[in-house]
């Protein structure tokens, strides 16, 4: 009750308030996420350049509590990283045409989609849905921060990066989406009205690889620093 209490607070008094909480992102969201959205990422898992985005879910559940370690699940022995913006949602919409989309947000984070590998393969080959693979606990990372896209210099063109162990493995631009974030809404909000504090993971360009106990994961928005996560 005083979780439903709080949230109404916030939500009147600042409807717009585009940093959310940590109240607000654990209790209201669905997290939307693309798949296959960078065609060199497609190739890597030697999947098809769709037609129209693949999306799938994730549950409340999966965001990974900040300052928590990820822990490797013992049902899988291929957890990878897969380093993706985050657009959040700042309002209500529904049949969204693609020249109102940039009304629905306005700024941009970073994310992992933690996928493992093997359950999603077996998935595939059996023609079965991913959650299990893709909607796991602590499988979705979000940076606390989110960054105002009018603080961004080209928000058609945002560069995005994953360090592991201080090595540069994945480096994308928005640019580089088979589909825009302004596609994806037009497309997602067909089926699913799009609620204020969703999120959407647009995809992840190419350079995944499997995590291992001790490996230090670091995103960033250009220069920007936006997670730290280690693996347990
Ligand atoms: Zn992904």
């Amino acid at each position: 009750m005083i979780l439903h209490i709080e949230l109404k607070r916030e939500n009147h008094f600042s409807p717009f308030r585009l940093s959310c909480s940590r109240l607000e992102i654990l209790s209201i969201m669905k997290i939307i996420c693309i798949g296959r959205n960078y065609s060199e990422h497609a190739k890597e898992l030697g999947n098809k350049i769709p037609d129209v985005p693949v999306f799938f879910c994730k549950p409340d559940s999966a965001v990974l509590p900040k300052g928590t370690p990820f822990f490797i699940p013992d049902w899988s022995a291929n957890i990878q990283f897969e380093v993706e913006l985050v657009y959040r949602i700042h309002r209500l919409g529904k049949n969204i045409e693609y020249r109102f989309a940039p009304r629905y947000y306005a700024e941009v984070g970073l994310g992992i989609d933690f996928t493992a590998r093997d359950i999603q393969e077996r998935q595939k080959r059996n023609g079965l849905p991913w959650e299990l693979a893709k909607a796991f606990d602590g499988s979705a990372v979000i940076s606390q921060e989110f960054i105002s896209l009018e603080d961004i210099s080209d928000r058609t063109n945002i560069r995005f990066s994953l360090k592991k162990n201080n090595q540069t493995v994945q480096s994308g631009h928005s640019a580089g989406m088979i589909f825009s974030i302004d596609r994806i809404i037009e497309y997602i909000s067909k089926y699913m009205t799009l609620k204020m504090g969703d999120l959407i993971f647009t995809g992840t360009p190419a350079g995944v690889g499997p995590v291992a106990v001790g490996v230090v994961l670091e995103g960033y928005i250009e220069e920007k620093k936006m997670f730290r996560v280690n693996i347990r």
